[in-house]
């Protein structure tokens, strides 16, 4: 057996319990557990002598122990054990909160390391609970590892040490083959392992993250191709017979360049027998739906039927409505199928899908994947599916009939990230609006705009336009910002707004509730809807014309940009109002961007260049494998060269087979099989 692959128990030192304790932290076999990374390293090896300490920084200084602890109880859960250390500049007084361990550790006369912050404080030094350290020849970082109880730091590194042992024994090869190594100036897999656990030095640690990280998002990416590549079976449902230019021809308007080229990618891919696997990323008003409808048509003309997914029933509503208008003057037949539909409704609209009758379906997940049955399904749309991820993509596939399927997405993400995020896709970008689109004009204002700002949107409501009003939700504190915008939202239905109409949406709202709010709202029940970010996806009421934001430097860009698209999709003219007090360059800077451009895509280049990809990935479940050590937000670069890595591999070898490229195989195979239970064989 490959050792990686044994128990941890094997590894000298780690008895049934310790195994038990280990299995809490995610360490189950000998590779996960030299591949149980450090958290960060105290370096040891700046020391300064206790006269030169700057309070309230993190120093390191080794110092001779005055005298045992002494303890005193403050209360039923806190005991401080205190001491006094020295060396021949000066003297530290330690505190120990709790810690009768560390306590006792603590030898009279005898000299340790000490590490942590410390402060100064009537008339000396002070130092709670610091890091203390034997005096031991050779090790200068010493690596910090998240820990559980029942393991010290000290017993992991006697483990680890024999963990490596036992791992170095197996003859497999380096996964990141050596010619790639070289390329990127990457050092080899023992070294990196080592150095990570045991580092000589901070030159050896950056070495060995850069080593590991690549190996990560090398795997990462391998994976994604490879379920790109898997085989998902032949389709019975091969286009034949390409009739979308009589439904082109028969829109009242011409298509932009863009959108037909997304409908011929998607037409060349749908003559394939293998199934179509494609994601259409397009900014808000690109014409997504005309592409999904000439698909439908298309596929109504040869017979096959498709499935429109919406991810809430009013979407799934919209989408019907725009649809059916598209349908208009063809003999296409279609249902509507949502939660609000009666019970005999339901049935009757199934049996028609069963029975062939009708060509496509529109509806919410839940109801499609649950029990619905086709006659031909061949085709299946997804809307907004980023709020999915891989996983959920994996299992939507409807079993046994392999449909071409199309994932739709708003939200435009930079290349070299939907690369990571979608590379399991084929993607077809529409970067083109149609032609005369209004722009919607944008103005970033402080706080003291606010009472101009309420005339001006009263003045819209008079005219009976509508208006949204989002405040930001932030995660540390849910409850009190929760609040905080359902209070002002009340404050504005109870003053300023307290002869309109005022609606108020949020997160912890029931779907039901939401859904309610929303359809008074497209309705014009609701004339102005105060709301958390929960309208962000997809809403479509085209009388809405204001769009505020408060507190906007707290959004990212994209995000921003997303809020805007709710508003100028009508033919009035538009406003989006950014209230930032934020005086940052940054902010500022950023607010500058939004009142540039309404073009998605470059703001989600200039988002990802100033704050990072966090934002693309952050709170979305993007349903990737979890990272051990690699992040997206600092190691863009490296994502980059792997990506690069990742193509040359699979140009010389498309399916892995050569030796030197098994090991990288199984490890991606392994990545996708433990969390995500997508198989790629
Ligand atoms: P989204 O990509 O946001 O889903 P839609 O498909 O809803 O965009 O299209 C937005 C609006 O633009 C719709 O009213 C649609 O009829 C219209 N539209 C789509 N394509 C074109 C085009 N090529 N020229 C003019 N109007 C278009
Ligand atoms: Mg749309």
């Amino acid at each position: 057996m490959n050792p990686a692959e044994m128990s941890v128990q094997y590894v000298k030192g780690v008895g049934e319990k310790k195994a038990q304790i280990l299995r809490k932290l995610g360490i189950e076999t000998v590779y996960d557990l030299v591949h149980y990374f450090p958290r960060s390293y105290l370096d040891l090896t700046n020391q300064v002598r206790i006269c030169d300490i700057v309070p309230e920084t993190v120093c390191c200084f080794r110092a001779t122990v005055g005298y045992e602890c002494t303890s005193s109880r403050v209360n039923s859960a806190m005991i401080l054990y205190k001491t006094t250390v020295f060396d021949e500049t000066g003297t530290v007084h330690i505190t120990i909160f709790n810690n009768k361990y560390l306590a006792d550790s603590l030898k009279t006369g005898e000299e340790y390391l000490f590490y942590g912050k410390v402060s100064y404080q009537y008339g000396s030094f002070q130092m709670n609970t610091p890091t203390v350290e034997k005096i031991e020849s050779g090790s200068t970082m010493k690596p910090v590892y998240p820990l559980t109880s029942g393991i010290t730091s000290n017993m992991l590194s006697i483990i680890m040490k024999n963990g490596l042992k036992l791992y170095f024994e197996s003859d497999t090869p380096d996964i990141i083959p050596g010619e790639i190594r070289h390329r990127y100036s990457l050092c080899h897999e023992h070294f990196a392992l080592k150095s990570i656990h045991f580092p000589q030095s901070s030159h050896d640690v950056d070495l060995a993250r850069k080593r590991l990280i690549f190996e990560e998002l090398l795997t990462l990416q391998t994976g994604m191709k490879l379920l790109k590549d898997r085989d998902r079976g032949k389709t019975a449902h091969r286009v034949k017979n390409d009739v979308s230019k009589e439904f082109i021809a028969s829109l009242p308007f011409t298509l932009t360049s863009a959108q037909q080229r997304v409908i011929d990618e998607c037409i060349s891919d749908m003559k394939k027998d293998k199934p179509m696997n494609r994601l259409v990323q397009g900014d808000v008003g690109s014409g997504k739906t005309v592409v999904a409808a000439t698909l439908i048509y298309l596929m109504a003309k040869n017979n096959i039927q498709s499935a429109f997914m919406a991810p809430t029933e009013i979407l799934a509503t919209q989408h019907y409505a725009t649809l059916s208008k598209l349908m208009e003057g063809t003999d296409v037949r279609f249902e509507l199928l949502t939660g609000s539909v009666t019970a005999k409704k339901k049935k009757e609209i199934k049996e028609r899908l069963k029975n062939g009758e009708s060509h496509f379906v529109v509806g919410t997940h839940a109801l499609l994947t649950e029990d619905t049955e086709f006659a031909s399904l061949g085709l299946v749309i997804t809307d907004e599916q980023h709020r999915f991820g891989v996983k959920q993509r994996g299992s939507l596939a409807f079993k046994g009939t392999s449909p071409h399927t199309l994932v739709m997405s708003a939200t435009p993400i930079p290349r070299t990230l939907s690369l990571i995020i979608y590379g399991d896709l084929d993607l077809s970008i529409i970067d083109e609006l149609p032609k005369g689109r209004q722009k919607i004009s944008t103005y970033a204002v402080d706080e003291t705009y606010h009472k101009r700002l309420y005339d001006f949107i009263k003045k819209h409501l008079d005219m009976s336009y509508q208006a949204y009003i989002v405040c930001p939700l932030v995660d540390e504190n849910e409850t009190t910002e929760l609040t905080a915008a359902t209070e002002y939202a009340r404050e504005l239905s109870e003053k300023e707004f307290r002869n309109y109409s005022v609606g108020i949406l949020h997160g912890k709202m029931k779907p039901k509730e939401k859904e309610k709010i929303m359809k008074d709202f497209s309705e014009n029940k609701v004339q102005l809807l105060v709301s958390t970010t929960v309208i962000e996806v997809g809403v479509d009421v085209p009388n809405a014309v204001i769009m505020v934001i408060e507190n906007a430097e707290r959004f990212g860009l994209s995000q921003l940009h997303q809020l805007r698209g709710r508003v100028g999709r009508g033919t009035a003219k538009s406003h989006c109002v950014l209230v930032c007090s934020a005086k940052g360059e940054n902010a500022k800077a950023r607010m500058e961007i939004m009142c540039r451009t309404n073009d998605g895509f470059k703001i989600a280049d200039k988002d990802l260049e100033l704050r990072g990809p966090g934002d693309f990935f952050g709170k979305r479940q993007h349903g990737l494998p979890e990272l051990k050590i690699a992040d997206f937000t600092e190691n863009m670069d490296i994502v980059r060269h792997t990506k690069v890595a990742s193509e040359t591999i699979f140009r010389e070898d498309p399916t892995l087979k050569l030796e030197k490229h098994k090991p990288l195989l199984q490890r991606a195979r392994k990545l996708f099989s433990d969390k995500n239970k997508l198989s790629l064989n």
